[in-house]
């Protein structure tokens, strides 16, 4: 469902307010572009660095039982054998006789015999595996046949050992990172939502076996409360239980987190009970012990259980633009209505006129918000175009200097949301916007 070309008006709207406004660009767009590879530009960076920066608060710092990790894109090869990628990450891919085009078969309609965009006739199935190959080393014969990581979650499993050793770790605890990973997905499509190099958050939590189904519950609730809190509707958020034909070759019971996308209910985030598959298998592979001597249980040696959450961050940062796109035809005027915790910035600041003492006003105010919030100082065109601008980037608040702000000392903040215009003493502008911005 997910990989449907675009074809959706909200969509193409946001594609196109996305290359306009400076969020998302077509990677290597001057030479035609690359299929499903995208840059991000200076709102979206900023947007997105904000969605990493409150999964790492809420997932890690907040947290007293979980802790970071940075781990390589490359790894050894034998990873991902024992992870089970090189013989299971495949998806069933169909090719178009004709014009060539490739399809993953659970995207098409069942029984599908004809290509969907030329008629002409499928061939028989086959299976494609989405691991990036490349070699490491620089001869050919000593070279490696490495993998760019599909996931990052086994950075974290070959480092249980090191994570136990040097950190006083008790059961149950979790070890976080975020970082990229590629796939060479068979289609694509629907802008940011499967692209074949994105970024990944994801949270291996370790327990002790038979507590599975109460922190899978834990962790269900936890992570749906994250995109609530990042300020989705949540009307438009769901959870959804795999099937047991779904359920990956690790898993022993997963859900899905999805978001009414206009082109339906998609996957934001899989949270999965992987039992003690993954330390079972890199145990078998690697020869070594990866083990916890449990101290609470007499010292004795258990293979902990793994509760995996599992997010992307360009679909979370589709999902916030997707939810924040406002058309509001009453006051003709595009909106990204981002809480403020997301909006790349925080506060516009304008000075009336270029003139008369206001750009110092203005430039003093800017200078003294930006020690605190993401601003944006704009002297250029007029006053609506200048609102219209921060309307479509989001920004929440406005603040203009105009030639009574020289007299009474106060500026006139504007919400982006209501238009709702007030007097504000400049000397209360900078704890009155960080207190807004925190709400
Ligand atoms: P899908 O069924 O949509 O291909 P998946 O079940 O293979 O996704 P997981 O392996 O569970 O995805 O990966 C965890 C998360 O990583 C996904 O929920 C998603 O947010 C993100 N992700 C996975 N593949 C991609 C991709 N190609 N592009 C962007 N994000 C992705």
């Amino acid at each position: 469902m997910s990989s449907k070309p675009i074809s959706y008006p909200l969509m193409e709207k946001i594609v196109a307010l996305s290359r306009r406004r400076g969020f998302v660009f077509q990677s290597s767009e001057i030479y035609d572009g690359i299929n499903a590879v995208y840059d991000y530009g200076p709102m979206g960076v900023e947007l997105k660095r904000n969605v990493k920066n409150l999964w790492w608060q809420d997932m890690i710092t907040s947290r007293e039982n979980v802790l970071g990790m940075d781990t390589a894109i490359m790894m050894h090869p034998k990873v991902w054998e024992a992870s089970g990628h090189v013989n299971n990450f495949h998806d069933p891919m169909i090719e178009c006789k004709k014009c060539k085009r490739r399809y993953r078969i659970d995207h098409l309609p069942e029984d599908s015999k004809n290509c969907p965009e030329c008629g002409g006739k499928l061939a028989e199935s086959k299976q494609f595996n989405l691991m990036f190959k490349t070699k490491l080393g620089s001869t050919d014969e000593s070279a490696l046949d490495v993998y760019l990581r599909p996931e990052t979650a086994q950075g974290i499993f070959v480092n249980f050992n090191n994570i136990v050793s040097s950190n006083r770790v008790k059961l149950p605890f979790g070890i976080g990172q975020l970082g990229k990973a590629f796939r060479n997905e068979i289609t694509t499509g629907n802008f940011i939502f499967r692209t074949r190099e994105f970024e990944q958050m994801e949270m291996e939590f370790f327990i002790r076996p038979g507590e599975n189904a109460q922190w899978l519950e834990y962790w269900l609730q936890e992570r749906l409360n994250w995109y609530k809190s990042l300020g989705i509707n949540p009307e438009k958020l769901r959870l959804r239980p795999h099937t047991k034909d779904e359920l990956a070759h690790y898993s022993i019971a997963c859900y899905d987190i999805e978001y009414e996308f206009p082109y339906g209910f998609s996957e934001l985030e899989g949270i999965a009970d992987r039992g003690t598959f993954d330390l079972t298998q890199h145990i078998e592979y690697s020869k070594k012990k990866l083990q916890y001597v449990d101290q609470e249980n007499r010292g004795a040696k258990i293979i902990p259980a793994i509760i995996e959450t599992s997010a992307g961050v360009d679909r979370t940062v589709l999902t916030i633009m997707t939810d924040a796109y406002w058309e509001d035809e009453e006051n003709d005027r595009i909106v990204m209505r981002f809480s403020p915790k997301v909006a790349p910035f925080k506060v516009a600041i304008f000075p009336l006129f270029k003139k008369e003492g206001m750009p110092e006003v203005a430039r003093k105010l800017y200078n003294d918000l930006r020690k605190h919030v993401a601003a944006i100082y704009d002297d250029g065109g007029s006053i609506g175009k200048r609102y219209r601008r921060q309307d479509e980037i989001g920004t929440p608040f406005c603040l203009t200097v105009d030639h009574e702000s020289l007299e009474d000392k106060c500026v006139t903040l504007r919400d982006r949301d209501t238009l709702k215009q007030e007097r504000v003493p400049i000397d209360k502008v900078v704890s009155l916007i960080i207190e807004k911005v925190n709400l």
